[in-house]
């Protein structure tokens, strides 16, 4: 039975986190001289693990498992937000390379590997989920630095090397281990974190054009005040929120600002940014026909508004079989566990629109996320990995009777 080395697990896991040490956290954006210089070190781990190990030319990480026909890939992304934590990304890549390690080079013929990836620009520094997208075939190099200006330059040091590409007919899976970047594994006293769906988001702008008038002088009733109807769309849309919500969404109302912005003059124009994630489609277009019906009623009122979309990315259901696989595998190592979506962008929802995919949560402390303070447990770091290892068992052995039957 193979065993993961906590010790090496964790020495890897602070080794990485040298590249780019700012205080107390860890400052390696994308291409960054630092972000470079990590891949080249995991790629070094790699290659010592007995895996073929390349960067390619988005600055993805590709370890493959030699000698295996079909393999389970793992891994993460070691690029952070800048003055961020030494965990967001670097704890799936550790953890599959350790995974690799602790199950040696696949022996019997038609034995499942693993393949070991950390993908390039995850935070986005240039292109959101660039190497993931790269590595699936939805983007290439040439065509993001295009339409990019200074991305062609970042990647110049990787220019004329081969793009690392998901392989249908070998990837059976994919799995992410993550730290969960909020409080809800730690209020519910629980390990792992099981990821039925990644959120979608939808980003809008709104921009309520009046007119400017002097606001000493101007009966009430003649105004067109753009800041007052702005505000009480603002709150009858908070107040829809919280009739329209499903148990997991968020919102915020990130921006509000007001022109000219003075006192004794009625804004002219009013704007406000507006988020809000669900992992339910239906969610989401119950609010959106909520803003929809906001933007009808002050354009009605002679306030002028305009909508812009400004980010729509649909919700990502990951694979039920292979989340199902996670609940053994946790129960099997006494983790508790607790089944919930995830409310940031991750590389697995990239994956899941071109191979099954998983995804597994260890708790953040205090929920802290993409700051220098960011940690977890050590104990919960190595029963995330144990957790892993027995994920990726139990469905290396299904393939294995898939094959056999
Ligand atoms: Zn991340």
């Amino acid at each position: 039975m193979a065993e993961i080395d906590p010790g090496r697990l964790l020495r890897d896991l602070r080794r990485l986190a040298d590249f780019g040490r700012s205080g107390a956290g860890v400052s390696r954006p994308a291409y960054s001289e630092a972000d470079l210089r990590a891949r080249e070190w995991l790629c070094e781990r790699l290659a010592e693990a007995g895996l073929d190990a390349r960067v390619d030319g988005a600055g993805n990480v590709y370890g493959r498992a030699p000698g295996a026909s079909r393999a389970i890939l793992m891994g993460s992304h070691t690029d952070t937000v800048r003055a961020g934590g030494w965990l967001d990304g670097s704890l799936g890549v550790v953890c599959a390379l350790e995974i690799a390690r602790a199950l040696g080079a696949p022996g019997a013929r038609g034995e499942v590997g693993v393949d070991v990836v950390s993908f390039a620009d995850e935070e986005g520094t240039w292109e959101p989920w660039f190497g993931s997208r790269c590595f699936c075939g939805e983007l290439t190099p040439g065509a993001a630095a295009a339409a990019r200006s200074g991305l062609g330059a970042a990647l110049a040091a990787l220019a004329g090397r081969p793009l690392a590409r998901l392989e249908p007919g070998r990837h059976l899976a994919y799995l992410e281990a993550h730290i969960e970047q909020g409080p809800r594994l730690e209020a519910a006293g629980k390990t792992i974190g099981v990821v039925g769906a990644i959120v979608g988001i939808r980003d809008h702008r709104l921009e309520f054009a009046g007119r400017a008038d002097h606001a000493g002088t101007t009966p009430m009733a003649e105004r067109r005040d753009a800041g007052r109807a702005l505000i009480e769309a603002a709150g009858r849309l908070l107040a829809g929120f919280e009739r329209a919500r499903g148990p997991e969404t968020v919102w915020n109302l990130g921006r509000i600002a007001l022109e000219p912005g003075e006192a004794c003059v009625v804004p002219a124009r009013a704007e406000l940014l507006l988020e809000y994630r669900d992992p339910d489609e239906a969610t989401l277009a119950r609010f959106d026909e909520l803003v929809r019906a906001e933007v009808a009623q002050a354009n009605e009122s002679g306030i002028a508004c305009r909508l812009t979309t400004e980010r729509s990315v649909p919700p990502v259901r990951l694979d039920a079989a292979l989340a199902s696989a996670l609940r053994t595998a946790a129960e099997a190592c006494r983790a508790g566990w607790l089944a919930l979506s995830s409310g940031a962008g991750h590389d697995a929802a990239v994956l899941a629109r071109h191979v099954p995919s998983a995804m597994m949560f260890v708790p953040s402390i205090a929920g802290r996320s993409h700051r220098c303070d960011e940690d977890t447990a050590e104990a919960d770091l190595v029963l995330g990995a144990r957790v892993a290892l027995a994920w990726v068992e139990e469905v290396r052995a299904a393939a294995a009777c898939g094959v056999g039957a």
